[in-house]
């Protein structure tokens, strides 16, 4: 463990997404206290030094949206070569088997895989709480804190099942005072509003198809009395626009109005299908948007129009979503991803290297309502992610920062979270991945 009394100099890196700290970065205890210019040394007095010659240091990663629990049917033969309603009805009976070990071991898998690849806070939607997992959420703080990732849970929610005119099977909903109890018994217990916080909590009501419009206006209030943010997904297909014209007479974004949501407390997972007055308007409500390309790509869902959300007044965020649609919980190949599939939209001047590593940081943290995160500048969280670049992929490789992006990497070879070393050489320090991987094979299989 780093000395929290002791100040550490990560040393000129190799590159970096920002010239100020082209010398490296000082940190102090859980804090970045000086930005060292290239060349000069630092006026701290130095502890500790961390030679990152050969690395190319980033702020740490910042997942906006993701469903832990389907680490547990990745590829999941049911699923396969559907688009996302079929998807979904295919997979809600296999989730409604889910068991508290089972939302253990795939939590822990998730986040071992996000921090491997240079994440430090993870969004978590979690939404399924058939009998027997109602202590979901409490599960994922425990193991969040175990392996020292900071986290935003949100505590998800379905109200409408089949009998309701919803998607889901009735035995995976809950009634909505259950929720709401559950919901604000769990922001009492675990949100943290200070700075540095290493665990919020937020309320995010599933999808327009799989609660009612009454849980979406309470959990708006519930929100605003606590002071959390909201979280749902919307505008994700074309299917989600026709369910909503049938079931509330309106179009999802007008559903978001009438429910009390549109404002900058609500960030929306996918946001693809809007129109441009729709997106004027989430833009001057000041709601955010994950951005999720792997997950859209694979369900054939669309492309969501960043740039012109970001220029509207939307934050972009990214997200890898959940691991049945992705089917990876990697964000720097999720950054890779963005680039990719945005290019296709907005072309090759506009989507740089750059661009999409901004949204995977900055981005995503304005997402989640955070400003002491996703920067590598004085007085924030020190939460840094250090790639090296000798894998095969990068042999030949001109420009490092690009090379990340472009030559596609996979795992961070340090990842400090709140000053803290979580991750080195490639591992997780503490944590045997193999009995853990192992694990998870069999509660998977249990699933299949
Ligand atoms: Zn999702």
């Amino acid at each position: 463990m780093q000395n929290p009394n002791n100040t550490l100099w990560i040393k000129s890196p190799l590159a970096t997404l920002d010239p100020a700290c082209a010398g490296g970065v000082v940190v102090r205890g859980n804090t970045i206290v000086e930005l060292v210019a290239k060349g000069n040394t630092p006026g701290h007095q130095i502890d500790d030094t961390f030679d990152a010659g050969e690395h190319v240091l980033l702020p740490g990663l910042i997942n906006a949206h993701h469903h832990f629990y389907q680490t547990l049917t990745r590829a999941h033969p049911v699923a396969l070569n559907k688009e996302l309603f079929s998807w979904l009805t295919s997979l809600y009976p296999v989730w409604a088997k889910l068991q508290p070990e089972m939302v253990e071991v795939s939590t822990q898998i998730a986040l071992s895989e996000l921090l491997l690849s240079g994440c430090t806070t993870a969004n978590d939607h979690h939404y399924l709480f058939p009998q027997g997992l109602e202590q979901a959420i409490d599960i994922q703080v425990e193991q969040s804190r175990k392996l020292g990732v900071r986290v935003h849970l949100t505590r998800g929610s379905m109200s409408l099942g089949k009998d309701q005119g919803g998607l889901p099977p009735q035995s995976t909903v809950q009634t909505e005072e259950v929720i709401l109890a559950d919901s604000e018994r769990l922001i009492e217990r675990y949100h943290d509003h200070a700075d540095g916080a290493m665990v919020r909590v937020a309320l995010a009501p599933c999808s327009p198809f799989s609660v009612s419009g009454e849980l979406m206006k309470a959990s708006a209030e519930l929100a605003e009395k606590h002071d959390v943010q909201l979280h749902t997904h919307l505008a994700e297909t074309h299917d989600e626009t026709e369910f909503c014209q049938r079931m509330f007479g309106m179009r999802p974004v007008d559903y978001l109005e009438s429910v009390g949501w549109l404002n900058r407390r609500t960030w929306l997972a996918h946001g693809i299908h809007f129109n441009e007055e729709e997106i004027a308007r989430l833009g001057k409500a000041g709601v955010g948007i994950s951005h999720c390309p792997s997950s859209n790509m694979l369900l054939a869902s669309g492309m969501c129009p960043t740039l012109a959300l970001e220029a509207a007044g939307c934050p972009v965020g990214i997200g890898v979503d959940g691991s049945a649609s992705n089917d990876a919980s990697n964000m720097i190949l999720e950054v890779r991803q963005a680039l990719l599939l945005q290019r296709l939209r907005y072309g090759a001047k506009k989507i740089t290297h750059q661009k999409v590593l901004d949204w995977a940081t900055q981005g995503s943290a304005a997402c989640l309502g955070r400003g002491d995160i996703g920067e590598i500048a004085v007085g924030k969280q020190a939460d840094l992610a250090l790639f090296r670049l000798d894998d095969i992929q990068f042999a030949g490789a001109g420009d490092p920062l690009a090379a990340l992006v472009l030559c596609g990497a996979q795992r961070a070879d340090r990842v400090m979270v709140a000053g803290q070393w979580r991750v080195s050489g490639g591992a997780i320090q503490g944590l045997d991945i193999e009995a853990l991987k192992a694990r998870q094979r069999e509660l998977a299989a249990q699933l299949r």
